[in-house]
């Protein structure tokens, strides 16, 4: 069995319904270790999840080849940080003892003790520990005790009944569980910012449906065979995910013979909303995400992005909106999305459209324009021919 102990953050800040969210957080951990386990044939096996006093206890089976664990936890929203752990009882002797057993083979210069009291019915302070612990373990091993930057940091969590220390504490992504917020449909295409803005959300504590147009047989299949790949990475972040496959080519088409060119793109963003507001319905969904950033395209501008709105009856979430580019792609490649998102792809916004699309689009004149549409037999025939692919 190899134990971790995992710590919350914003979770910690909650105080009415922090239960709901720790439970949420259990069950995310014990899914994304199972699923894991399941997926990659793995012996993980045995998970269990214990709710300490301000943290959580994960036990694994002890697998046979590397243990995925920490590259599964880091992913987990709602997890601030979390550290491969050996228990003893909380007694400063066993401590001692153990922690001695653990390092006696560990070459350092230079280390420093960090303890943390949970339970404060325990005789010595946090700072108390560090001086014990540190003079047996100067004494046992000769390395000297530095605070500033030291070459090893041994961690110890000290509770009511038992001690926890380890050696590496490990960030996770932060924020809240998947699904402590409620769940929202993303509006992912195959570019760099939808993926990211995805993220985000999840990590706002969103569980999202995913949502793709296509405009196959008209295009290629590039952008969905982008989306299926993108879709491996982002459901690492919540598990089990959602994703929508919606061909809309010939929903283009439809718009191309009564839709001036320059209306075009904001008359098919306004029929993408509406879809998604459909599936929103279907899933149970409360909300919509998009990755637009303010300013970026001529599809983003602010009358553009208000009159997409109009479309919507559910809130859209925007993550991205006010945030640079740079930002953007930083976060892309730290969530390992980027690189499938700059392979070239045939997007179906290309279809049928001016290089030069109309930055400013009123109300008034896409309405009626949409008027000579048949808006909701678009959505229904949309619903009805979408492919879904669970994960
Ligand atoms: P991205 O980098 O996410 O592709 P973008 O910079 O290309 O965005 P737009 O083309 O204006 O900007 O798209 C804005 C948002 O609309 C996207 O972030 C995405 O949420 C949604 N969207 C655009 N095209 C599609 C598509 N084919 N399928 C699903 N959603 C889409
Ligand atoms: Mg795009």
């Amino acid at each position: 069995m190899i134990n971790f102990v995992i710590h919350y953050h914003e979770i910690a800040l909650k105080k009415g319904n922090r239960r709901l969210f720790v439970n949420k957080l259990i069950e995310n951990i014990k899914v994304a270790c199972s699923e894991y386990d399941r997926r990659a044939c793995s012996d993980l096996v045995a998970v269990s999840v214990k709710n300490l006093p301000g943290r959580l206890l994960l036990g694994v089976g002890h697998p046979s080849v590397g243990c995925p664990t920490p590259h599964i936890l880091a992913k987990i929203p709602g997890i601030a940080n979390f550290m491969e752990a050996f228990q003893v009882p909380a007694d400063m002797d066993s401590l001692k003892e153990a922690v001695w057993e653990e390092i006696k083979d560990k070459k350092f210069k230079n280390f420093r003790i960090s303890t943390k009291r949970a339970d404060k019915s325990f005789p010595l302070t946090s700072e108390d520990v560090n001086k014990e612990l540190g003079a047996w373990v100067k004494e046992k091993s000769g390395a000297a005790v530095n605070l500033e930057d030291p070459k090893f940091t041994v961690f110890v969590e000290v509770l009511r009944d038992k001690i926890f220390f380890g050696f590496e504490k490990i960030p996770g992504v932060g924020g809240l569980p998947a699904g402590s917020s409620g769940t929202a449909v993303s509006l992912l295409s195959g570019g760099i910012d939808s993926p990211v803005a995805s993220f985000m959300m999840m990590k706002r504590g969103c569980r999202l449906v995913f949502v793709h147009f296509h405009s196959h047989p008209y295009l290629d299949r590039s952008s969905q065979d982008k989306v299926l790949e993108l879709m491996k990475v982002l459901d690492l972040f919540q598990y089990n995910s959602r994703l929508y496959i919606v061909g809309f080519g010939d929903i283009q088409k439809e718009i191309v013979l009564k839709v001036p060119e320059a209306y075009r793109v904001i008359v098919y963003r306004r029929v993408m909303v509406r879809i998604a507001n459909a599936i929103a319905e279907k899933e149970r969904a409360g909300a919509i995400v998009t990755g637009e950033n303010l300013g970026q395209v001529a599809s983003q501008t602010m009358e553009n992005i208000s009159v997409a709105e109009e479309a919507s009856k559910l809130t859209i979430f925007r993550p991205l909106l006010g945030m640079d580019k740079q930002e953007i792609v930083d976060m892309a490649k730290k969530i390992g999305t980027y690189d499938i998102s700059i392979l070239p792809d045939q997007d179906c916004c290309q279809l049928f459209t001016p290089k030069h699309p109309a930055t400013k689009s009123d109300i008034k004149t896409i309405e009626k324009l949409e008027s000579k549409l048949d808006v909701q037999k678009m959505i229904a025939d949309a619903l009805k021919s979408a492919e879904i692919k669970d994960y």
